[in-house]
């Protein structure tokens, strides 16, 4: 009778883990963003119905440079934190899924302490014996420090940030491939971590790897969508959705912006002279330079043939036209192949720039104004800069 009663109860478990697990994978569908898929993930580890644990923390592998990432994180910090937000949660009943849709995965970015911590992880996969996570990545292998063995990797980077007494480190596989690593813990209540939580936590990571894996593929179709195949810079159709939003959020704030044409003199000369692959070449150094010379926050693109547009959010017209002059000059004084068969010996450009909300007050009034800017900037002589009036 006794066993009976065991075995349904068993039974009565692994129904509900299976719909948690259920729960999650469908909430993964729902959407391809990256960020919000994390999200998901770790609130699916941590939500107490969900897999249950305290804290969760998502790493991805970027294989291009070789490291270890940290992305987000999920848990309270203190043990009172995680009494009001627990309590919170039981008092307003709130299943998986409105958990997920209560927090925006945008709201994770501006976190304090061990979260932002965790986004400024970067960890050189090239050397196995001197990080766990690097280990886990490499081996694809769960790995389980408990409250005996964690001792002995005391000096490692995660133990260091979890300053917990048990952690599971879990790998995201799609196929057979590491993609990233969650790791989790329960530094509050300081539960056990036991062999069904592990096994669990490994089910979601399988599904979780290949949901992070689709999203990374969508994700870089639509940058490619957007980026000018030559230049890498943003293409024609990008730049107008980018002056768009931009433009919507400098009226909300109240804030100026510059937008600023970029146009090569003479470059009709270059191709004629050596050809069009040699002028191709100039686009894309010329492009890099722009990048190079750029703030964070301004959007460079490749408006058509050999013109370039500038959106400088933020930014008023007497301090865009010292920008644009300094770009210009560095353009001028900058090295090009074959520059010297140019009139004027040099690689330069002519620049126009028109500025909200004086010079007009939607994206096409603005692509005038600056176009027009540029025109006189060509008639004036060329390798210069003119602002619209
Ligand atoms: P200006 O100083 O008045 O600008 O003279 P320009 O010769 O540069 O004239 P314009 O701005 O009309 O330049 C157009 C030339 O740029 C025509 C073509 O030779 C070259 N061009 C445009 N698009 C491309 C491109 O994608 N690749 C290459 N190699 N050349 C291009
Ligand atoms: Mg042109
Ligand atoms: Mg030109």
């Amino acid at each position: 009778m006794d066993e009976i009663a065991k075995l349904k109860q068993e039974l009565e478990r692994t129904k509900m883990e299976l719909g948690i697990l259920y729960e999650i994978s469908n909430a993964m569908r729902s959407t391809l963003k990256l960020d919000e898929i994390l999200y998901i993930i770790l609130t699916g580890v941590t939500a107490h119905i969900g897999l249950g644990f305290n804290r969760a923390v998502l790493f991805l592998v970027n294989e291009k440079d070789f490291l270890i990432e940290g992305k987000m994180a999920i848990g309270p910090e203190t043990g009172e934190e995680a009494g009001r937000i627990w309590t919170q949660i039981e008092h307003e009943k709130m299943d998986l899924e409105e958990l997920i849709s209560a927090h925006n995965a945008s709201e994770q970015v501006a976190e304090s302490g061990f979260k932002r911590e965790v986004q400024n992880m970067r960890i050189p996969l090239r050397d196995k014996d001197k990080s766990l996570l690097v280990l886990v990545a490499l081996e694809g292998m769960p790995l389980h420090l408990t409250r005996e063995t964690i001792h002995s990797y005391r000096h490692d980077h995660i133990v260091q940030l979890l300053k917990s007494e048990e952690i599971v480190l879990i790998p995201l596989k799609a196929k057979d491939k590491v993609i990233g690593i969650v790791v989790a813990d329960n530094f509050i209540t300081k539960d056990p971590i036991i062999k069904n939580d592990i096994r669990m936590l490994t089910l979601l990571a399988n599904q979780a790897g290949l949901a992070i894996e689709d999203s990374q593929l969508y994700e870089k179709t639509v940058l490619r969508a957007h980026t000018d195949a030559l230049t890498e810079l943003w293409n024609h159709g990008y730049f107008q959705y980018l002056l768009h939003t931009e433009l919507e959020k400098t009226k909300a704030t109240q804030k100026p912006l510059t937008l600023i044409t970029i146009d090569i003199d003479d470059f009709k000369i270059y191709n004629d002279t050596l050809g069009h692959q040699a002028g191709d070449r100039i686009l894309k150094d010329l492009a890099l330079l722009l990048k190079d010379q750029s703030r964070k926050m301004d959007h460079v693109c490749r408006y058509g043939g050999e013109e370039f547009m500038m959106i400088l959010p933020q930014t008023e017209k007497k301090e865009a036209f010292l920008i644009a002059e300094r770009l210009r000059e560095t353009i001028k004084m900058s090295p090009f192949s074959h520059e010297d068969i140019l009139p004027s010996k040099h690689l330069t450009v002519s620049i126009g720039l028109a500025s909200f909300p004086e010079n007009g007050s939607n994206p096409s009034e603005l692509i005038a104004s600056s176009d027009k800017a540029l025109y006189e900037a060509k008639h004036k002589g060329k390798n210069s800069t003119c602002c619209a009036i």
